[in-house]
């Protein structure tokens, strides 16, 4: 029987380990050939036999998302090995310095927003000709609940900031694909999932109360799929719906 993601060209950042990993697993389960983005070659090389051992296949792009050009040079080689990208699961982040905004120095509040802000700018410029080309090309990027709350988290500033910022962008791409590509561009919030970020946030907490990477990771794949046809939205996952944007009242 055929999978229902057979032939698509689906690249993962963080596919190292956490959310990313897991939605990499999931989409080879379910047919797809992953290009794993992490850093850590060790660990990718791991999930390659993890796939391998599904019957699934990958291609590893060992790489720091700061490398921006480097991102170009990944585009250029997807398009000269399939002419197309099916899926973008944009998920790779930090969560930077955890202390008052007047306390931040500058390099960690650089650094936070090259990751998670530039590099998915940059990934998407070098990336929209081939999503494009895709007959269904689908773009989901992994945000977090401190973006978008009415009230802020304190001492988190860096991290809201920017994925208050990966939600703009993620949104300003979607408006401009909805109606000239059959591009669509989602956002998943996964909410508090046992993972090395969580634990770095929340050393204290007993992380077998959390729910896991693979439990979201079914939820991120379904947006990924050719008939999952909401662009625009955020997909909450502690809520499991999918929910719009509105002005502050
Ligand atoms: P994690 O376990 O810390 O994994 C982060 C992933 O990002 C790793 O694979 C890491 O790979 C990769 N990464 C970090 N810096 C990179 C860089 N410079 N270049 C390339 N890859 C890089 O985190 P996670 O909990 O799975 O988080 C994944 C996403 O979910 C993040 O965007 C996070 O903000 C979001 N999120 C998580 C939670 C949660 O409770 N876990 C809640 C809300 C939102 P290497 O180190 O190998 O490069």
């Amino acid at each position: 029987m055929s999978k229902p993601l057979e032939n698509r060209i689906a690249l993962v950042t963080g596919a190292s380990r956490g959310i990313g990993r897991a939605v990499a697993l999931e989409l080879a389960r379910q047919g797809a050939h992953v290009v794993a983005l992490a850093r850590t070659q060790g660990a990718l090389e791991e999930l390659d036999d993890e796939i391998q051992a599904l019957g699934g296949e990958a291609t590893l792009a060992p790489c720091d998302l700061k490398d921006f050009d480097a991102l170009d040079r990944l585009g250029l080689a997807l398009f000269e090995r399939w002419r197309k990208l099916d899926i973008l699961v944009a998920n790779a982040g930090v969560l930077g310095p955890i202390s008052p905004l007047p306390h931040v120095d500058p390099p960690n509040w650089d650094n936070v927003f090259a990751i998670n802000v530039t590099a998915n700018y940059r990934l998407i410029r070098s990336l929209d000709p081939l999503l494009r080309a895709s007959t269904a090309g689908r773009a989901v990027f992994v945000t977090s609940g401190v973006g978008s709350r009415a009230v802020m988290n304190a001492y988190l500033g860096p991290y809201s900031v920017s994925k208050a910022a990966l939600d703009a962008l993620a949104r300003t791409y979607a408006s401009e694909t909805v109606n000239t590509s059959n591009v669509r561009v989602m956002i998943a919030n996964p909410g508090p999932l046992r993972t090395k970020m969580r634990a770095s946030l929340m050393p204290g907490e007993d992380p077998l109360t959390l729910r896991t990477p693979e439990d979201f990771a079914p939820k991120v794949v379904a947006l990924c799929h050719p008939d999952s046809q909401e662009s625009g939205k955020l997909y909450d996952f502690q809520d499991d719906r999918i929910k719009s944007w509105r002005q502050p009242e």
